[in-house]
């Protein structure tokens, strides 16, 4: 049987559902195989979404339309404005999620929406002519192993940790996604017969423990903020339908505990049962987020770190404890939980493990995350080596946007450094070289002060809109928004105060959205009085990298021939050429950003692609 569609999406993970969900926003139709439907959604680490960085992509993806914003807000259990103490560019929004809620929530999304199609199964080939995609074969789960062949102009391929995913738990070895689900162990050769080359990344996560059996009020208090702010713009206006009211569901508090000397030294003990000291495993992880017995080797001198012990669910006594994650043995973490105060005698519930998996080396996508080997197939989430469900998200959306585009024979579209933090990473993605997981930091972003939580819709939605992704309902909220900044600003520039005008008083330290309220009067929305207020606040820098993007904008957005031979280009020095044959840049821009490729080597391509 064959079926066609317009879009297939292979994966329900964060960046498969976010495909699915943008490409039917633009009209697609779609078909999202995954190899167990009532996982989509899962969260197989830490259940929290967002956080620094993070926060600023759920924003933007909520910006443009997404699923994610939307499900943490009906799901969240503790919400968190990161950074209040520090400037509004680096602040944060983060919430812990019910986890089972917050995968029931994602599949009631996408089963609801006509155009998306849910298929069980694993995607075991993909059809193409020559170098374009045509679709996948699909081995489907029912028990009987039958055969079904979809067709579609583009794919996307979300795969996860589950490319011969292999988890480690001391020498316990176990093939493996994630705890209990399978891995996909052909989709690696047929990546590799289309001529792709792969990698290997791993991650991990610590144990959780039996919330009954934890001494919680002997412990310190973790609390979430007392008026919690929602991510999703909808929600602010009682527009999200699956969350009716905010905060949605009952509020928790989390605990902290800390490791101690005796537990380090029990750690050091114990290295060599630890996958990664022994050898068992040699790909690379996340150094932000390391395992405990990392942090015990690197940071010799330090006798304690804090462990957050936070409830996963209101529907089970999971607790994630968030700071030990760890693959050494069972036995070996129990004696550690053991030993923390508080966890004395607490029960593991499942101990930690880490897990390796094949990815793709991004210098194989464009900024779209279509392969530059075969047209129409795009990559999305940790397959493009990033870590973390926020990253998956935002890549997905722009992987789903573009699928929907090339398959009605419309042009691509990507996200600037200066646009979104969905943007940074794309430009990241593809301009370097992976050497651990990839995930975002303030830091990345040159031009973070505009790229801010609190001005995402306004950055992103008027673009979502011409792009199809955005509803009636929710460019309503925005043009609501948009009056609204429109008015404040107004009276910003005309009112005086005491013969003072109020354009330079917000300006002075300490001038808060309240004393903006006091002076202007009126009945307008916490968010509008606040980015209105930062942007005045940040006008003088803003104003300067504004012009700093246009002035570069001309050799920032240049494109380069397609297909241009970089070893027919008289004079660039080797290690110049090596990058851009490997990367094979679109624009200026990108080239300039390849390590090893300096402004004289840009000046010879300049030249040699004004003669091609
Ligand atoms: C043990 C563990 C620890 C982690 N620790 C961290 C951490 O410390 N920090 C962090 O930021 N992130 C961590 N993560 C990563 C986080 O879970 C991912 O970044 C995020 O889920 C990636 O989203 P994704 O959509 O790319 O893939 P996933 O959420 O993994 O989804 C992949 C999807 O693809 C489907 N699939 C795979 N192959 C096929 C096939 N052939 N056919 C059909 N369907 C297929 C699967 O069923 C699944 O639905 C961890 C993940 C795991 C498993």
């Amino acid at each position: 049987m064959i079926d066609r569609f317009d879009v297939i999406v292979v994966g329900g993970g964060h960046a498969g559902a976010e495909a699915a969900w943008a490409a039917a926003n633009t009209g697609a139709s779609v078909a999202l195989v995954t190899l167990d439907p009532s996982k989509m959604g899962a969260m197989p680490c830490n259940p929290s979404i967002g956080g620094l960085a993070k926060g600023q992509i759920v924003r933007e993806i909520d910006a443009l339309g997404g699923l994610m914003g939307l499900a943490a807000d009906a799901t969240g259990i503790m919400f968190k404005m990161l950074n209040t103490s520090r400037g509004p560019a680096v602040r944060g929004p983060r919430c812990q999620c019910d986890k089972h809620a917050y995968a029931e929530v994602i599949q009631s999304m996408l089963y609801r929406r006509d155009e998306i199609t849910v298929i069980a199964g694993s995607v075991e080939s993909i059809l193409h002519t020559e170098a374009r995609v045509r679709g996948v074969t699909v081995r489907i789960s029912n028990g009987s192993d039958d055969m079904r062949t979809l067709e579609a102009p583009a794919v996307v391929l979300t795969t996860g940790t589950f490319m011969r995913g292999l988890m480690h738990c001391g020498e316990e070895r176990t093939a493996g996604g994630r705890h209990g689900e399978a891995a996909s162990n052909t989709m690696s050769e047929t990546l590799r017969d289309l001529g792709f080359v792969l990698s290997r990344l791993k991650t991990g996560t610590p144990p959780r423990l039996r919330r009954s059996t934890i001494d919680w009020e002997s412990l310190d208090q973790q609390l979430g903020d007392a008026a919690p702010q929602p991510f999703s713009d909808l929600t602010l206006e009682g527009l999200n339908s699956a969350a009716t009211q905010f905060p949605m569901i009952e509020q928790v508090e989390c605990r902290i505990t800390s490791t101690n000397a005796e537990i380090h030294d029990l750690i050091r003990d114990n290295l060599h049962l630890a996958p990664m000291y022994n050898g068992q495993i040699d790909s690379a992880g996340p150094r932000y987020c390391p395992s405990i017995e990392d942090k015990v080797v690197r940071f010799e001198d330090r006798h304690s770190h804090h462990v957050f012990l936070e409830p996963e669910s209101h529907r089970d006594e999971s607790v994630y404890c968030n700071g030990i994650s760890t693959s050494l043995p069972a036995a070996v973490q129990a004696e550690i939980v053991r030993r923390l105060p508080g966890c004395e005698r607490a029960e593991i519930l499942r101990p930690g493990y880490a897990v390796e998996y094949d990815m793709v080396p991004p210098h194989q996508i464009d900024a779209t995350c279509m392969t530059k080997r075969i047209a129409g197939l795009f990559l999305a989430g940790q397959i493009n080596g990033t870590s973390g469900y926020e990253e998956a998200a935002g890549q997905g959306v722009l992987a789903g946007l573009n699928a929907s585009r090339l398959a009605r024979g419309e042009s691509p579209v990507l996200l600037g450094r200066d646009e979104a933090f969905i943007g940074v990473m794309m430009d990241d993605l593809v301009t370097k070289t992976p050497v651990e997981p990839y995930r975002m930091f303030t830091s990345r972003a040159e031009h973070r002060l505009s790229l801010r939580a609190d001005n995402a819709a306004d950055r992103l939605t008027p673009l979502g809109r011409e792009l199809g992704l955005i509803d009636d309902a929710r460019w309503d909220v925005w043009t609501r928004r948009h009056k609204e900044m429109n008015e404040i600003n107004g009276l910003i520039d005309s009112t005086k105060i005491e013969g003072e005008r109020l354009s330079a008083l917000v300006k002075r330290p300490g001038f808060s959205p309240e004393d903006l309220v006091e002076s202007i009067g009126g009945q307008y929305r916490a968010a509008s009085l606040f980015t209105a207020l930062t942007e005045r606040q940040y006008e003088g820098y803003l104003v300067r990298q504004r012009a700093e993007v246009r002035r570069h904008a001309e050799m920032e957005h240049r494109r380069i021939p397609v297909g241009l031979d970089f070893s027919r280009v008289v004079g660039l020095r080797t290690e110049a050429r090596e990058a851009l044959t490997r990367f094979q840049p679109h624009t200026f821009g990108q080239a300039s950003r390849l390590e090893g490729v300096t402004p004289s080597d840009l000046s010879l391509i300049l030249l040699e692609s004004r003669r091609s």
